[in-house]
């Protein structure tokens, strides 16, 4: 069975075809600057040379239509046929309190999504652009919608519920729901085999470490808290975003500088985080080498990151009683063998200690903490797009 994973942003779509037979990636790529000039393809079948592909992609269905043209071409495609695609799998960033696990997308499927756009106003919309683009170009394959909030869905209610009126809640669903939940879902399961435990064994501190950061407790499998809520804004200082502020400052700052909530709204997630604290950058390797050269306001982006990222620890190390296994992973997490150093010095109260030798590697599913340490720290490398295809898989084979 092959199933193709999409994943749909405002201005970009990456893809992976999978063979489920062996779960091996036949293919993969990326559309950028959809509707924007200088669009681009980039085609990475896995036995062949990489192909970059020009092309005026105005919208969404444009660009599937080129990706299914990459993937059964003569030169660099890797499939014969459109037909071989028994499904798709889509990434869906907001599925609010309507999927709590991913679904075959249907009618009325597609009108919840529209009624979750509210929540998620630049995500949501392109994931539908997504799905159908691919249900006009394939029609008849399933598709399948797979949340980042879903695995969240298991918070209890004194863990999503904000201090505001409950009526907020009542009237408007306003609440905490958390994302990136499919890499916390995919590294929970890793974590405990690694530790050859049944995931319902075990207590895990789950660590997504990217451009957006969030950090999740993990008990017996089922998601107890996680740090970012409504909106991906709350909980980590990220790239661009602040995390967690006193709410207070938004009016006082729209006062003394005269912006609107769209303009504040923009400022909280596109000026803030540690590309605001640094003045530098929101990639983490640029902020390392300005920190590296001395740089003050860099250092103190890198200090406040993992400063934030171990009181997340402690606090979700409170939630769960106790921690089993604390997990790093994403673009940073796995990559920062500095910044997990900076996270994990001064948590042996936990049980805990970071081995700096073993923690010297990039990219690898991996532990890092000393020899009979009580609390394991991992590396372990996430792969969404592999929980989408298996996903996908089980819920077409139904
Ligand atoms: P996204 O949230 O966009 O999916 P990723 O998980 O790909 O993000 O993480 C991207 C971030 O990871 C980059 O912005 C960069 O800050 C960080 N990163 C990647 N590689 C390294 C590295 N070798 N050292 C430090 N940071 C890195």
């Amino acid at each position: 069975m092959k199933v193709l994973v999409v994943n749909c942003g405002s201005s970009s779509l990456k893809y992976q075809l999978f063979d489920m037979t062996d779960e091996s990636v036949l293919a993969k790529g990326l559309v950028e600057r959809i509707g924007i000039d200088g669009s681009v393809l980039k085609h990475e079948p896995a036995s062949k040379d990489k192909v970059v592909i020009n092309a005026d992609i105005k919208n969404h269905s444009i660009a599937i239509k080129l990706v299914t043209e990459a993937l059964t071409d003569k030169n660099h495609g890797v499939i014969t046929d459109m037909t071989e695609i028994s499904a798709v799998g889509h990434r869906v960033v907001h599925g609010a309190e309507k999927f709590a696990s991913s679904v075959l997308i249907t009618t009325e499927v597609m009108q919840a999504l529209e009624e979750c756009i509210e929540m998620a106003p630049l995500h949501n919309p392109p994931n539908i652009l997504g799905i159908n683009a691919c249900a006009e170009l394939m029609p008849g394959v399933d598709q399948v919608g797979v949340f980042d909030t879903a695995f969240h869905q298991t918070m209890p209610k004194h863990a999503f519920i904000y201090g505001l009126p409950y009526e907020a809640y009542e009237k408007y669903r306003i609440r905490r729901y958390g994302f990136h939940g499919t890499s916390h879902r995919f590294v929970s399961k890793v974590a405990a085999d690694m530790m050859g435990k049944d995931i319902k064994d075990v207590k895990l501190i789950t660590c997504h470490l990217g451009n957006g950061s969030s950090v999740a407790a993990v008990d017996g499998g089922k998601c107890i808290d996680t740090s970012m809520g409504l909106t991906p804004l709350e909980g980590l200082v990220m790239g661009t975003r602040c995390g967690d502020i006193d709410p207070a400052i938004l009016p006082i700052l729209m006062k003394k500088e005269g912006m609107d909530a769209d303009q504040i709204d923009e400022y909280i997630n596109k000026k803030c985080g540690v590309l605001g604290i640094s003045g530098v950058s929101s990639d983490f390797r640029d902020i390392e080498g300005a920190a590296h050269e001395g740089n003050k306001r860099a250092q103190l982006a890198l200090d406040l990151f993992a400063y934030r990222v171990k009181k997340y620890i402690g606090s979700y190390a409170a939630a769960l009683n106790g921690v089993d296994a604390i997990v790093f992973t994403a673009g940073l997490g796995e990559n920062s063998s500095s910044m997990r150093e900076a996270i994990c010095t001064g948590l042996e109260y936990l049980g805990t200690k970071i081995d700096t030798v073993k923690n010297n590697v990039r990219g690898k599913a991996t532990e890092i903490s000393v020899d009979g340490a009580k609390v394991k720290l991992f590396i372990i490398p996430t792969n969404e797009e592999l929980v989408i295809a298996r996903d996908t898989k089980e819920i077409c084979a139904k």
